[in-house]
């Protein structure tokens, strides 16, 4: 027993394990239930493997009636931002993932096993730190950094193993009176785990991915408290997710090989372990070969690359489904317009090696998903983008708002649902030759076909307008349009001029081509008979007139 020594470390701390338990007691949830944490440092950075694990995290604890918390990984002081805190908050809410609990800006928390910023809980690490020494399974580390290379230099010169443990831990075996006369004349110290692992045991650990997998026994005597007094990741870790009752720890498979150090910590602190899934790390094809997902290399890799280009939340969700559980693209081509709860995730289904992120993939994604979107939520999700992205666009559409939502309701609905739009940084493209102010005041480049002809399309043209009534139905205006090209010499039917080309100019496809490119530009638009309606008869002629 080792009290006189914890309390000469720790004297401000009064508080006991026992204390903290009652604290903060075991959560009243129902059976099967889970608590999960997303548990970022404050860099504000979110990348897009911590997406997918606080998407999995917020899912697992929805799907089961759980609690789905935030919880602040400050004690590396190093990598803080200011604003670090709002900025993930609202990243993540960008897509809809809010937590139940945890901090809520900067400055307010809402919860009750808070707080959940680690560096406010200094105290809590401090109290199972001093309880361990007491029970002689911590003590303080004088050793220096000369002191910690040499040890380092001679493992290596040995080819064993490197850190601090058995014979090369020599802190662990001062006696209590050395350690308190040390501590007493004001050396530095850190504190440490008396590791009670032996190297030659092995360890079962099962995780909900990967399943049942062996290691040797955890031997290091790592640091718990460092000298700043605020913990490690892995004491943290212990104290946290214990005492805020996590019952399921998703995290990056990098955190797999601390398994060993983890189990020893909860069993040492009397912790009973949660369950844990291990996210495979998202992984690109690059020319051929696979390689992690960069920060550095790749815009992608930060959550924010995919609201700047405008791909809507739901298709980058929808895409890391995808990933998670690859019966996801199913369900959601048989229930394209569900909520995404009414999918159950499995832990189990999730593939423990390199999840593939494509981009190529995600654009078919969001396509598809666009095309399950009213044109309302297009005009409303594309403006709300345009506002911050294109002002000049932003305009136009709010100018143009009940035009500009009949033009994106065109071949919305019925089987052959428009998949033009993949995201709002295409709106433009999709909308802004259909603007006067665009169309009048920009030079046209018109992509013309079959017919180049300038004097035989202004021809066509003024034969079309003599014959254009915007109140025909459909089939009137096609076969108007068929008359037309029969005038010219066009086949009404592609049929009649596949069976004779050499009898005619070509066929009423290449007529309805010359009167869309004159009002558009392009050859490809949505229905050419909505955007004549829409445009109306007086548009329709200034256009033309343009030629
Ligand atoms: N703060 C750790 C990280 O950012 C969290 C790991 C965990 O979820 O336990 O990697």
């Amino acid at each position: 027993m080792s009290k006189e020594l914890a309390d000469l470390i720790f004297p401000n701390i009064t508080k006991t394990p026992e204390d903290y338990e009652k604290m903060y007691p075991a959560r009243n949830l129902p059976e099967g239930a889970m608590v999960t944490r997303f548990a970022p440092s404050p860099t504000g950075f979110i990348h897009v493997g911590s997406l997918f694990g606080a998407n999995l995290d917020r899912r697992l604890a929805s799907q089961t009636g759980g609690i789905c918390y935030l919880r602040i990984e400050d004690t590396d002081g190093k990598r803080e931002v200011d604003d670090g805190i709002n900025l993930i908050i609202n990243g993540l809410k960008v897509f809809n993932i809010e937590f139940d609990e945890g901090p809520t800006s900067e400055t307010e928390q809402k919860g009750n096993y808070g707080p959940y910023i680690q560096s406010e809980r200094k105290d809590i690490y401090q109290c199972y730190a001093k309880s361990l020494i007491e029970k002689g399974l911590a003590y303080p580390c004088f050793c220096t950094a000369e002191e910690l290379n040499a040890i380092r230099e001679r493992q290596e010169k040995l080819k064993i193993v490197p850190g601090y443990y058995g014979e090369f831990a020599v802190c662990r075996n001062l006696s209590e009176s050395q350690m308190i006369e040390r501590v007493k004349k004001g050396d530095p110290y850190i504190i440490r785990l008396k590791s009670p692992g032996s190297m030659s045991k092995k360890i079962k650990f099962k995780d909900m991915i990967r399943g049942q997998i062996e290691f040797p026994e955890n031997v290091q005597d790592i640091v718990l408290i460092k000298s700043d007094g605020l913990p490690t990741y892995h004491f943290a870790h212990a104290v946290d997710d214990h005492l805020m009752r996590t019952t399921h720890v998703i995290r990056g498979e990098e955190w797999i090989s601390s398994i060993p150090l983890h189990v020893q910590l909860f069993e040492v602190l009397g912790f009973q372990m949660p369950q844990y899934i291990h996210t495979p790390t998202i992984m690109k094809d690059d020319e051929g070969s696979k390689r992690k997902i960069s920060k550095r290399k790749d815009p992608e890799a930060s959550a924010s690359y995919y609201k700047d280009n405008g791909i809507p939340k739901e298709a980058v969700i929808d895409y890391l489904m995808n990933i998670l559980n690859s019966n996801f693209e199913n369900w959601r081509k048989q229930n394209p317009h569900a909520d995404l709860s009414e999918f159950k995730v499995d832990p189990h289904k999730i593939s423990s090696s390199g999840a593939l992120f494509d981009l190529v993939k995600l654009n078919d994604v969001s396509k598809n998903t666009i095309a399950t979107f009213t044109a309302e939520k297009i005009f409303e999700d594309g403006l709300a983008w345009a506002k911050e992205y294109d002002k000049d666009l932003a305009d136009l559409m709010e100018k143009h708002k009940d035009f500009t939502i009949n033009i994106l309701n065109i071949e919305r609905t019925g089987n052959k649902v428009r998949k033009d739009i993949a995201k709002w940084s295409e709106l433009r493209e999709n909308l802004a030759y259909l603007y006067d102010e665009v169309y009048f005041e920009n030079e046209v480049t018109y992509e013309w076909q079959l017919v180049t002809d300038k004097t035989e399309i202004k021809a066509i043209l003024d034969e079309y307008m003599k014959v254009y009534d915007e109140n025909d139905d459909k089939d009137t205006w096609f076969n108007k349009m068929k008359d037309v090209a029969e005038k010219f010499g066009f086949a009404r039917e592609v049929k009649e001029y596949k069976a004779n080309p050499e009898g005619f100019k070509g066929h009423v496809g290449d007529i309805s081509t010359v009167i869309r490119v004159a009002l558009t530009g392009r050859r490809n638009t949505p229905d050419l008979y909505e955007i004549l309606k829409n445009l109306g008869k007086a548009r329709i002629e200034e256009r033309f007139a343009k030629i």
